[in-house]
């Protein structure tokens, strides 16, 4: 059962002498429930696949299919509509508002929407991250490895088909990111999350199902993993 496929996938930048390849005819399955790395090279695609694929960016060929639905096929507003409800996006530097409290910032896609966020929702995805003793401090009154959780918890708040990170633990101490790594981990074991993350690290990616290698806009090896239970 896949939630996410890829199909001949290119995406270039500029044009004629000057013209980068940054994606280069990419074909991918992702299956629901699984833990997937995205590895390689500065400069090898990583960032432009995830975003092509989390309809941040547009291909320039290829379709990219959420269950059945073509994101390169939909308008702005439905894309901006689909992104907001069907995928979670975790960032590098967190993307939290400094103004807002943990409950605010994770409430803000449900209010952007239109929608007034649930107590019930926001509680829920407060104890996934054990932050319900956090939800009226500031950005700035949290370290790194809670504020990385708060952007996990506002990504999940709307029950994303697909979670996405961006180096998510690019920012983070050892220790911080060890456990934040144990949480996402955990989401795909226990809540059966979907999750595509780039990463620099093959640590980081050691704790996923399957690691995708990209050199010069393709991909280059597959790597499946033993999973924690077979190989216990
Ligand atoms: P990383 O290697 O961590 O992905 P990069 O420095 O390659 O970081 O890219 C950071 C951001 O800048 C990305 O969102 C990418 O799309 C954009 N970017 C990268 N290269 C260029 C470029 N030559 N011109 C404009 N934007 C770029
Ligand atoms: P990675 O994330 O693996 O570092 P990127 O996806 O950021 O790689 O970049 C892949 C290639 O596309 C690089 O050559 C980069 O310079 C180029 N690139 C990325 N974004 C842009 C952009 N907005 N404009 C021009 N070139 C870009």
């Amino acid at each position: 059962d896949r939630v996410l496929r890829l199909e001949s996938l290119s995406r270039s930048y500029g044009k004629q002498e000057t013209k980068v390849h940054a994606l280069r005819d990419v074909n991918l399955d992702i299956p629901r429930g699984s833990f997937v790395a995205v590895m390689g090279p500065s400069g090898s695609g990583k960032s432009t696949l995830l975003h092509c694929a989390s309809g941040l960016d547009r291909p320039t060929s290829g379709s990219v299919l959420l269950d059945d639905v073509d994101l390169t096929t939909l308008s702005e507003l439905e894309l901006t509509e689909l992104r907001r409800t069907r995928i979670g996006f975790v960032f590098q530097d967190y993307n939290l508002i400094p103004a807002l409290t943990t409950e605010q910032n994770i409430g803000l896609p449900q209010w952007l929407g239109g929608r007034k966020p649930s107590k019930g929702d926001i509680s829920r995805v407060l104890s996934w991250v054990g932050l319900e003793s956090l939800r009226h401090r500031r950005p700035s009154e949290m370290s790194g490895g809670q504020q990385q959780r708060v952007a996990i918890a506002r990504a999940l708040v709307t029950e994303p088909e697909v979670l996405f990170a961006d180096e998510p633990t690019g920012a983070l101490d050892s220790n911080s990111g060890r456990e934040l790594l144990q949480l996402l981990r955990w989401m795909v074991d226990e809540q059966h999350s979907t999750i595509v993350m780039v990463t620099h690290d093959p640590v980081v990616a050691a704790v996923t199902d399957r690691v995708l290698f990209l050199a010069d806009g393709q991909i280059v090896d597959v790597l499946d993993l033993p999973t924690a239970e077979a190989a216990a």
